[in-house]
């Protein structure tokens, strides 16, 4: 085993070799052939499957309908968790080896749907083939990484010392109905992953995808029923923000794994303090002003390659991205020739082109904020690098990445969701106020450092308030087992997705103690 192996033997997915040209070019071909296939999602008890209905159109021109929505309706809402109430205390009695077999066999036909996914990846959230490969990869790992965790920690109690000659068990069990709402920028990997962890631990879940992604999440709770996962236990009840309120304001919850932004999660936390009923349990994994930190010790290319990766990558639309790079003075003329270099090489497109590194983002309101945001910093009249938008993208949501020179990340007001890079320069002795200033933003999401120098490792790693650091590497793409992945702070309540503590968040702690 390695070291730190809780489950010797247990691997992540292998995923799609994309470099391998017998896998890669019969697999476009296969997307091409799915390029018209017309998606519909609808809630898991729709009374009426002829309602009102919304198109989900491609984020890349806006006017290619790749399906349509049906939100649920106030009744539904309240009829799929009356039976999620009811469903619960039979799904948890189930124990943790069987609901284990379950998800693993969700992840079986997720791996056998690879098609279907990718394309449901490019067509409805504008991501790349090979970000999509990621997130498919992402939700398989979940799946199976879940499902060792509920028999790792559902199967037997844990016996406590009993002094006076008592026994004393420690189990864990679902704590009831929990609802997952998840984001557009992980439509699959961050739409399972809470889902999967709740039901691993006895829960039965109301699902609610992001409105601009509901038709990936359709085709993945079909899949886990299909895989056995009764309709009552796992429900998909899309919709936009009302339906989550509608969902979040009933007294029945259990409790509420969200991610999106840190604005929604408090605005979903008073919404549970509100109710009657239990207090919920609230998870939130939220927004981040992540920073990256590079040294004059640091290797040119190495920035080079993971800036622009972290930056530019996923167009910019992930949590963990990369948005204020702080370069030691005397080598930042260098090295920012270096990174525009790379950022000029980026092949700006759509999605389905396999050369395309950086996509669009996922709708118009996306789009007019991030320009916003550029058109300020340029009439305060900071030093702007923009790329040029290709032709053949003007109709899409597109955004021309970017890079701002910046005095201090204290002057970001918000996060700026996509393909915009803040740049700052320090001096070697200032590097204890960056990371002053970083922690002072309340966000603690990543943060990157490239040094070689180990007492300054050390300094970061010890004052640095995130959930993930990173040394000498990219700052995105945490890996299921190996980097658990959450913030604190503005970014979040702190558990771990993809870690050995992230389950037990989900579930209750019940003590029997026997006299003899
Ligand atoms: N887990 C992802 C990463 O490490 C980010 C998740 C998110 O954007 O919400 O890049």
């Amino acid at each position: 085993p390695l070291p730190g192996d809780i489950f010797p033997g247990r691997r992540n997915s292998a995923g799609v070799d994309l470099a391998d040209p017998v896998v890669r070019l019969p697999l476009m071909d296969r997307l091409a052939a799915l390029d018209g296939k017309h998606w519909h999602a609808q809630p898991t008890f729709c009374f009426d499957a002829e309602g009102e209905v919304a198109p989900i159109n491609k984020p890349q021109d806006l006017t290619s309908e790749v399906g349509t929505r049906r939100d649920a309706l106030a009744e539904e809402v309240e009829y799929g968790i009356t039976r999620a109430v009811h469903i619960q205390p039979g799904w948890n009695a189930l124990g943790g080896e069987k609901r284990a077999l379950l998800l693993e066999a969700a992840a079986e036909l997720f791996e056998l749907h690879t098609d279907e996914f990718l394309s449901l990846c490019q067509r409805e959230a504008g991501k790349t083939l090979v970000d999509g490969v990621l997130e498919l990869r992402e939700a398989v790992d979940f799946l199976r990484y879940y499902a060792a965790e509920a028999r790792r920690l559902f199967t037997a109690p844990t016996i406590l010392p009993g002094p006076t000659g008592e026994e004393n068990r420690l189990s864990l069990a679902g704590r009831g109905v929990f609802a997952t709402i998840s984001p557009w920028n992980f439509p699959l990997a961050i739409f399972i992953g809470p889902a999967a962890a709740a039901l691993a631990a006895g829960n039965s879940v109301i699902a609610k995808p992001a409105e601009q992604t509901p038709l990936i999440a359709a085709l993945a709770v079909r899949l886990c029923h299909e895989a056995g996962i009764p309709e009552d236990v796992f429900q998909l009840i899309p919709g936009a923000g009302d339906v989550g309120e509608m969902i979040t304001s009933d007294a029945r919850l259990a409790g509420v794994a969200f991610t999106g932004s840190t604005d929604t999660a408090r605005a979903i936390n008073r919404s549970l303090a509100a109710r009657e009923g239990p207090i919920a349990t609230f998870i939130a994994e939220t927004g981040g002003q992540n920073a990256m930190i590079v040294d004059s010790s640091a290797l040119p290319e190495q920035v080079t390659r993971d800036v622009v990766a972290s930056a530019f990558q996923s167009a910019g639309q992930r949590c963990s991205a990369l948005r204020m790079l702080y370069i030691q003075d005397d080598v930042a003329d260098d090295m920012l020739a270096m990174i525009r270099g790379a950022f000029e090489a980026l092949e700006i497109g759509d999605p389905v082109d396999l050369d395309t590194d950086v996509g669009p983002v996922i709708d118009p309101d996306a789009k007019a904020a991030l320009e916003r945001h550029v058109a300020r910093r340029k009439k305060a009249g900071r030093t702007v690098w923009q790329r040029k938008l290709p032709r053949g993208t003007t109709k899409g949501c597109f955004v021309a990445p970017t890079i701002i020179e910046m005095d201090s990340i204290l002057d970001l007001k918000r996060e700026n969701f996509g393909p915009i890079l803040h740049v700052a320069r320090f001096r070697a002795d200032q590097l204890e106020q960056v990371v002053a200033d970083i922690n002072a933003t309340g966000f603690g999401l990543t943060l990157g450092l490239h040094s070689r120098i180990e007492a300054t490792r050390r300094l970061v790693e010890s004052r640095a308030r995130v959930g993930n650091f990173y040394v000498n590497r990219n700052q995105i793409g945490a890996v299921v087992e190996s980097q658990p992945f959450g913030g604190e702070g503005l970014s979040g309540t702190g558990p771990k997705a993809g870690g050995p503590h992230y389950v037990a968040r989900f579930a209750t702690e019940r003590v029997v103690c026997i006299d003899t």
